[in-house]
This record gives C-alpha cells, sequence and structure tokens, in this order.
C-alpha cells in the first residue's frame, strides 16, 4: 500500500484531467498521488458555484444513449467501519484508485471460505433518470426503489451501503447540481448512475476495508439505436445472464460482462437485444440483458416471477401496478419459452429503454411477430408511466420526487 494515515482513501475525484492522471502512474507517481488525493478532498463545492446558465452547451436534439458527463459527481466514502457519514459533491473527473482496490481484485470471503469457489466482485450499480418539467423543476422517479435495490444487492455480495435517506439526498443533490444538463422537456432526461464498491485495498480473501459510494450523471436520449422503432429480439440458449442462487437478482457489475458476447453476436446478426431462457430447463423466459419482458395475450400480462435470476425492475414493478390499475390481469410466473408463439404483444421494461414494444422474436430459427404501434398495451403503459414521470399526469401514487 504506498498512501498512508488519513490519504488512504483510495477512491476519490480527482481535478486533473485524465492525461495527467495517467502521467502520473510510474516514477515518481507517489508524492503526486498523495498531495492530489488531500487536495481534492478538500474541494467541496457549494451549491453557489453551481453554473449559472440555464442549459449546458448539448445539441438537446440528437442525443443517444451515451456519456457526456454532467459537471459534478457525489462521493461518500465509508470508515473503515463501513459506515457512511457525510459524503460530498465535486467536478467530475477521473478517480484514484488503488491497484488493491477490491473491486479491481476479487471481493468478500464469506461464500469463498467455506466453499472455495464462489469469489464476488464488489461492485453494484443503480440508475434512474431526472425529468425536467415545464415550470423548470426537476422530477427524479422513485429513487427509493433504486436506493432500497442497492441495499438488498449490498446485502447479497455483503457490502456496507448508505442508507436510503443517504441514497435519496445524494440523488438530489447531484440532480440539482447538474441541473444544467436535464435535456428540456421532451428532449430527453438525465441519466442519474449510483455506483457502489469495494474500493480498499485487500490482498487476502477478506472484506475489502472501505467502500466508496459515487453517483454521476449523463444526459440521454434514447436506449436502442433504433429510437422508438421495435425491439428485434434473438432467444439465447447457448449463454446464460444468470443462474439459480447466483446473483442475477441484483444489479451487481458481475452480470453484464458475461452477456456481452451474446449480445455483439446477436447485434452482429441483425437483432437489437438477447432474450434469455433459465439455465436449469433451458425453457422459461428470464429477461433481456438490460431489462425486463412482459408478454400479453388477450387482457392477461405476463412477466417471469423475481426468483433471483432476473433483475426486479423498478420499471416492471410500475408497470405491474399501472397495468393492473387499468384492468389487465398481471401474472408474476414461470412464463415458458413456447408461449411466445400465442402472444399478441411482447414488450420490455426498464429505465433506460422505457416500455419498449418487440416486434419480432427469432427462437431456434423461427421468427415470431407481434402487434406493434400507437394501438397497442405497451404504447398505453408507456404514455401513462412516462406521463407520470415527466409530471405530465399527476402522480397519485408518491412516486416522483421533486426537487
Ligand atoms: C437495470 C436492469 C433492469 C431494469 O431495471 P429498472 O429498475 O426498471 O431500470 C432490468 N434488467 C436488468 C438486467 C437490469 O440490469
Amino acid at each position: 500500500m504506498i498512501r498512508t494515515a488519513s490519504s488512504i482513501r483510495t477512491l476519490i475525484q480527482s481535478l486533473r484531467a485524465i492525461s495527467s492522471f495517467s502521467s502520473q502512474i510510474g516514477v515518481g507517481a507517489r508524492n503526486s498521488y498523495n498531495s492530489g488525493a488531500v487536495s481534492s478532498l478538500q474541494q467541496v463545492i457549494r451549491p453557489s458555484t453551481y453554473g449559472e446558465d440555464e442549459y449546458a452547451d448539448v445539441d438537446w436534439d440528437n442525443l443517444g444513449f451515451g456519456i457526456t458527463p454532467a459537471d459534478y459527481m457525489y462521493i461518500n466514502q465509508s470508515t473503515k467501519d463501513g459506515e457512511f457519514h457525510q459524503g460530498q459533491l465535486s467536478r467530475y473527473g477521473a478517480l484514484e484508485l488503488s491497484p488493491a482496490a477490491g473491486v479491481l481484485n476479487y471481493g468478500q470471503a464469506r461464500k469463498s471460505l467455506t466453499s472455495g469457489r464462489q469469489i464476488w466482485i464488489q461492485g453494484l450499480y443503480e440508475g434512474t433518470k431526472a425529468y425536467r418539467k415545464e415550470d423548470g423543476r426537476l422530477l427524479v422517479f422513485r429513487p427509493d426503489q433504486n436506493a432500497l435495490r442497492m441495499k438488498m444487492g449490498a446485502d447479497r455480495i455483503c457490502m456496507p451501503c448508505p442508507s436510503v435517506d443517504q441514497f435519496v439526498d445524494a440523488v438530489k443533490q447531484v440532480a440539482l447540481a447538474n441541473k444544467r444538463w436535464t435535456p428540456p422537456p421532451g428532449k430527453g432526461t438525465m441519466y442519474i448512475r449510483p455506483l457502489l464498491m469495494g474500493s480498499g485495498p485487500i490482498m487476502g480473501l477478506a472484506p475489502a476495508p472501505e467502500y466508496t459510494f459515487l453517483i454521476y450523471c449523463s444526459p440521454v436520449g434514447n436506449y436502442f439505436k433504433e429510437g422508438f422503432a421495435p425491439l428485434n429480439l434473438y432467444v439465447e440458449d447457448e449463454f446464460h445472464r444468470a443462474t439459480r442462487g447466483g446473483a442475477g437478482g441484483v444489479k451487481s457489475i458481475t452480470n453484464y460482462a458475461p452477456v456481452l458476447k451474446a449480445i455483439a453476436r446477436a447485434k452482429g446478426n441483425g437483432y437489437s437485444d438477447v432474450l434469455y431462457l433459465d439455465s436449469v430447463h433451458k425453457r422459461y423466459l428470464e429477461e433481456v440483458s438490460s431489462c425486463n419482458i412482459f408478454v400479453l395475450k388477450g387482457r392477461v400480462i405476463s412477466t417471469p416471477a423475481a426468483i433471483g435470476t432476473i433483475l426486479q425492475g423498478v420499471t416492471r414493478k410500475s408497470i405491474i401496478e399501472i397495468a393492473s390499475d387499468q384492468g389487465y390481469q398481471v401474472e408474476e410466473r414461470a412464463v415458458a419459452v413456447d408461449e411466445l408463439a400465442e402472444a399478441d404483444e411482447v414488450f420490455c421494461t426498464g429505465t433506460a429503454v422505457g416500455v419498449a414494444s418487440v416486434a419480432s422474436i427469432t427462437y431456434q430459427g423461427k421468427r415470431l411477430e407481434y402487434k406493434v404501434g400507437a394501438e397497442t398495451v405497451a404504447q398505453q403503459l408507456y404514455s401513462i408511466l412516462e406521463g407520470i414521470k415527466s409530471g405530465a399526469i399527476e402522480d397519485k401514487k408518491g412516486w416522483v420526487v421533486e426537487i
């Protein structure tokens, strides 16, 4: 470990550009690394220093789903006991991270010591969005749900976690500080990305000694390059996203790299994304790489039950409630891949995609097609959900947090 005393905070915001950060790695890195850490820790950003302009200089009409970093990020570093106290806003920038950080190596010991097999990389992420209302206020959709899910995930991979109040407060602070990066109403949203990671240095199999909770933001448009065009999914029966008893039910960073190959292959063949099956029977639907799936037949909407292998989306949960309110019968159960042949509509849900209609699903060489367009149930549910999120429809459920 190269750093000492109070400066052993292994992950903090750096005020330097990434290029200068990388040039420090090597001979002589030690001193500047230290002083940089200390000076940036002292750099607390106060509301009076936020940008004054109403809007950042962004081409709002051509937003995709890429990173356009907003000015500020929020960082809260745990104590050695894993307690989160006061966090702070700082300028968005590169991080200093110990090469021995738990998240870069391996994580928690509990499982590994007993089974000798399972090793968890300690990293979780979350995602929510801020909408700019016509009156200029910002609206964030159900951040408490993201906070609870992060808690659940942290528990699953044995990390301490900020409280729900700390999480929601941090989301509010960082959203407000980056307000000028929130697109005009109707042009997009500001994606808010919380992370929690084992950032303390660790050599053997033991809990990481420190954890970092961080949030950064980026204005975004549509997730899929198809925009609002319906999706064409490919059912994968070789690669699996999650297994029984694994961590597919939490937003652990370990769940994403393993499916990149399946996604790349599907995209290479002209599909939008991959629909995964359960790894035991290879017969029941699970979800798409980063969104949940719903199947409509008549007035019945079915979605795979959350039994630990699928991520319990906040959008999924909200759509289940909205669809029930609209008089649909909603079933959370095992949905067999054969049922796809009978479905009228299929759609995906997630913070990034919203509610996206599926035009086709290809399974074992056979392409099934579904109803899409303005008259679909998916579109009806999407309009209600977006209406609530953007403030156009009155929020009777207490879902929207106004800042
Ligand atoms: C984030 C995510 C979802 C969607 O969750 P929301 O809370 O609705 O954004 C669905 N599936 C996976 C695998 C995810 O990572």
